[in-house]
């Protein structure tokens, strides 16, 4: 029988998909690395399941313990899922401007949330670092993983996403594009691939059009898990040779053709990645082997860039007519 324990054991492995419809044009092979395949279908599982590995290894977390970590994200759920199989309890700090759906899927999980006040500077008592900090302190037991600084985050990637990408490509990738959050997908798996081919991969970081990876102005911007107004400790500068800037207009419509077009339901950073990917691609011969790496599914975008209204709302163009009142049957 070929059965796994624990569906905390299915983290990694995840496949290669060729683009084959967005690439129109293009000669080079690319390749989607898809990892809403995980159990909490995205590539935060690697780092939750390596950053609590580590913890238990350094005796930073023991039976009985707690994990605190301030996120509402795909973080978030990977924690709750490792967490819970080992028999941790998971205790989730949230802003109240992320309350709603996502909190509901960690609950189902069985993680605690406790929801701050998003309006108070990160230093106010009642701001949601403020009060991860404090709880990490009080519990006795509690452990924060701290995912902006924790090194067994890339470290994660470095292990996994790096050598499974060398493998399923038989050594043939020479290029690794990858949005850019926390930085330890691009530091991990692109440090990897430059290790492990003398430095012939070249490696593409990607940024929504705001953020200061990429080096333009600062200012808001709506890709989420992706640009940050800090440089965080996990984020290794030296790894990406480039890093290209992506508006949200060009990110949200991609990730649009990725569900309609690849039958890839993902979540607005792919879309982001994929711009970047086929930027770099456009220019590439035959014989070159881009791998882009998808981070997460689209279901938790239905009511936002797979919704045409709040597109519309936000001035995106949408490629599907006004909605029309329907017709009663004849
Ligand atoms: N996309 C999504 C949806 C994410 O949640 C994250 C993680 N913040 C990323 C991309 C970026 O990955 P990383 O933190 O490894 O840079």
């Amino acid at each position: 029988m070929r059965y796994a324990k624990s569906v905390a054991d299915l983290v990694g492995n995840t496949p290669l998909v060729q683009l084959t419809r967005v690439t129109d044009g293009i000669a080079a092979t690319v390749l989607a690395k898809v990892e809403y395949f995980n159990p909490g279908s995205s590539a935060k599982d690697r780092i939750a399941r390596n950053i609590i590995d580590a913890a238990e290894r350094d005796g930073l977390l023991r039976p009985g313990g707690t994990i605190v970590e301030p996120t509402s994200g795909n973080t978030g759920v990977g924690l709750a899922l490792i967490a819970q199989q080992r028999g941790y309890r998971m205790i989730f700090v949230v802003p109240d401007k992320f309350a709603g759906e996502k909190v509901a899927v960690l609950k189902a999980y069985g993680a605690e949330v406790v929801i701050t006040e998003t309006s108070v500077p990160p230093e106010d008592p009642r701001s949601y670092y403020s009060v991860s900090d404090r709880l990490a302190r009080e519990i006795p037991g509690a452990f924060k993983p701290n995912q902006f600084a924790n090194q067994n985050g890339p470290r994660g990637h470095y292990e996994t996403t790096g050598p499974e990408i060398w493998r399923d490509t038989d050594g043939r990738v020479t290029h690794f594009v990858a949005g850019i959050g926390t930085g330890g997908t691009i530091t991990g798996t692109g440090r990897y691939l430059r290790d492990v081919s003398h430095d012939a991969v070249r490696v593409i970081g990607v940024d929504p059009e705001g953020s200061i990876y990429s080096g333009g102005p600062v200012h808001g911007y709506l890709t989420e898990g992706v640009g940050e107004d800090f440089w965080p400790e996990t984020y290794d500068r030296t790894v990406a040779h480039e890093v290209v800037r992506v508006p949200d207009a060009e990110s949200f419509a991609m990730t649009r053709r990725l569900a309609r077009e690849e039958a890839l339901l993902v979540g607005g950073s792919s879309g982001m990645a994929v711009v970047g990917a086929l930027r770099v691609a456009r220019d590439l011969p035959a014989d070159a082997v881009v791998v882009v790496l998808l981070p997460d599914h689209g279901r938790g975008y239905l009511s936002k860039i797979y919704d045409d209204g709040w597109m519309r709302a936000r001035g995106f163009d949408v490629d599907a007519p006004e909605p029309v009142a329907e017709q009663p049957e004849p």
